[in-house]
């Protein structure tokens, strides 16, 4: 059976936040907390409080919380993306500190720690980041000598460097990733702790009402029943175990902030007149401005839907459709922020519009929780692995079921997108014959191009389900948008795919090679482009986000 909350509860869990936030985090004073560089500690207190307890989501039943699912946290975590990325990265810093906990914790560990998180509405921090290690967690330097009594372990001192820990001044338990002689391995802390100080708070482009600090760890003594799991050497394996789930959440903090910032900017073009119309009435406007990423959005949604389901009916790992749905709804929510202090001109510049607060908050949404480069270099390995392991027929094996998808509901661009995934089978095959991944940018660009392509398949079958949809457009609307987003991803791979194989492979013959990804029916597809944005367009005009 799945996991997660009926959908009833979900709702209220959402609406929940809602009042919360026109209560407690009213947007003017989001804005003087962000000007004042200020964490609104209080408030994420009484967020974890016995009122609200929004940390509940992510607890089991069993030790007291809500057991929510995979769907819930996106839908949460937009949910607060949308009020505030600062107060979502705090959330998002519990359930990372929790995780190494839940996967990789005892079973006493677990009911102390998750039953104590529960009651008392601790905030928790994650340490892992340090000076020299961000990226590359193998470059660690934080180390964990034991410390025995009368020949027993009894525990461990910990030396080193924590940076940019997220709730880092205020947590009230830390998990903290340290080399000790077996390898790498979780601890946990208390705050307080004797030689354990967290420093002065970062001060930060954006998500300032965050709590951004580094820890410093002297002789910090932590008895042997506060490491994780019990054992040395299982912190990598705990640190990556769950990052199908936490990368979902980070993607969905993108796509929140994203529409929020377009959500504005279309109500602001419904009222702004120039040149005798109001704005949401030019072409080149909506088309550039608002159609666009209001499409990659909505594809970024599509997949996390997709994912999540996948995760909650008990698919294990998903970190390949993890990292898909990272990069591409918080690159989208980040063009889409862009966009929208575009859309507001002047007014989009000055702090009294919002975006432009989202457009620095958003910002952290590509570096944390794995860069936006490491997310394609993940993508581009995994199915490069794949693609290996099935002898080189790996999309080949998956276009026929988004072929038969055409077949069975023709308005949503399956076509398209199984000429760009067909197009993406013989630019893959291409490399690994030619052994062009030894050039690293052409492996990370293949993972730019399965990320557009397996999104456009995704949305296509979202698009085409009957199923009520979280999406504020109506299904035709959605159908509009499968299609555009299909042939984005078709013209990714026709333009820059083609470019970066042709440009780093100097025997290849391009007339071959642009037969075998046809060419000529992937630029063909475009046709019905600019009626398609028109379409969306024309609904944008009747939609009210207000
Ligand atoms: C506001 C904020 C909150 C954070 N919260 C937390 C937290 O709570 N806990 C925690 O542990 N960490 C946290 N972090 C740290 C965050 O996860 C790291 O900043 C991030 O993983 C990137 O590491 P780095 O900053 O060292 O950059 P680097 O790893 O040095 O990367 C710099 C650039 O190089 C690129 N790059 C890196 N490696 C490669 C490579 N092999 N090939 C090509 N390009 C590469 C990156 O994509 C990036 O563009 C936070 C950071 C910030 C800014």
């Amino acid at each position: 059976m799945p996991t997660g909350l009926d959908t009833e509860t979900l709702n209220m869990v959402v609406s929940a936040i809602n009042d919360f936030a026109a209560q407690r985090l009213p947007a003017d004073l989001l804005r003087q907390l962000d000007h004042e560089d200020a964490c609104p500690e209080d408030v994420l207190r009484d967020m974890y409080g016995p009122q609200f307890g929004v940390h509940l989501l992510f607890i089991p039943e069993a030790y007291g919380g809500m057991g929510g699912g995979a769907h819930d946290v996106y839908r949460v975590s937009e949910a607060i993306a949308r009020v505030d990325l600062g107060v979502a990265s705090a959330v998002l810093a519990t359930f990372l500190g929790l995780d190494p906990i839940v996967v990789g914790g005892t079973p006493e560990q677990r009911e102390k720690w998750m039953s104590r998180v529960a009651e008392e509405g601790l905030l928790v921090a994650y340490g892992v980041t340090e000076p020299t290690a961000g990226s590359d967690l193998a470059a660690s330097r934080t180390r964990a000598d034991p410390v025995h009594e009368d020949g027993q372990l009894i525990g461990y001192r910990l030396n080193g460097n924590k940076q940019f820990i997220t709730n880092g001044s205020i947590a009230d338990l830390y998990t903290v990733l340290a080399v000790a002689p077996g390898g790498f391995t979780f601890f946990i802390i208390e705050k307080g702790a004797e030689g354990f100080h967290p420093e002065k708070p970062e001060d930060k482009h954006g998500i300032r009402i965050s709590d951004t600090a580094p820890l410093t760890l002297e002789d910090v003594f932590v008895p042997v029943e506060n490491v994780v799991g019990g054992v040395e050497g299982q912190g990598m394996v705990q640190a990556t175990e769950v990052f199908g789930y936490t990368r979902l959440m980070v993607a969905a903090f993108g796509l929140g902030a994203g529409m929020k910032a377009i959500e504005i900017a279309t109500e602001y073009a419904k009222e702004r007149v120039q040149a005798g119309a109001p704005l949401i009435e030019k072409q080149a406007y909506t088309h550039k401005l608002l159609v666009p990423h209001l499409v990659r959005l909505e594809a970024s949604r599509a997949y996390i839907e997709e994912t999540a389901r996948r995760i909650d009916a008990g698919e294990a790992a998903l970190n390949t459709e993890g990292a898909i749905a990272k990069l591409v709804a918080t690159e989208a929510g980040n063009a889409a922020a862009d966009a929208a202090i575009q859309a507001l001109g002047g007014y989009g510049y000055m702090k009294e519009y919002e975006v432009e607060k989202i457009r620095r908050d958003v910002r952290i949404t590509t570096i944390y929780e794995g860069t936006s480069e490491i997310m394609e270099w993940t993508i581009g390995r995994d199915r490069w692995r794949d693609n290996l392991q099935q002898r080189g027929q790996y999309y080949a094996r998956v276009a026929p079921s988004v072929e038969a998808l055409h077949a069975a509901a023709p308005d949503v661009g399956a076509d398209v997108a199984a000429l760009a995934m067909r197009a993406l089978h013989v630019l893959v095959e291409h490399a690994r014959v030619q052994r062009l991944t030894r050039n690293q940018h052409v492996l990370f660009r293949l993972g730019e191009w399965v990320a557009a392509v397996e999104v456009a398949a995704a949305f296509t079958r979202y698009a085409a389900d009957p199923r009520e949809k979280v999406s504020p457009f109506p299904p035709d609307v959605v159908k509009v948008m499968s299609r555009l987003y299909a042939r984005e991803a078709g013209a990714l791979l026709a333009c820059d795919g083609l470019r970066w194989i042709y440009g780093a492979d100097e025997t290849a013959d391009l007339a071959q090679l642009s037969a075998a990804m046809n060419l000529p029916a992937l630029q063909a597809a475009q046709r019905g482009l600019v009626d398609d944005m028109d379409h969306v367009a024309a609904a944008l005009r009747d939609i009210s986000f207000v």
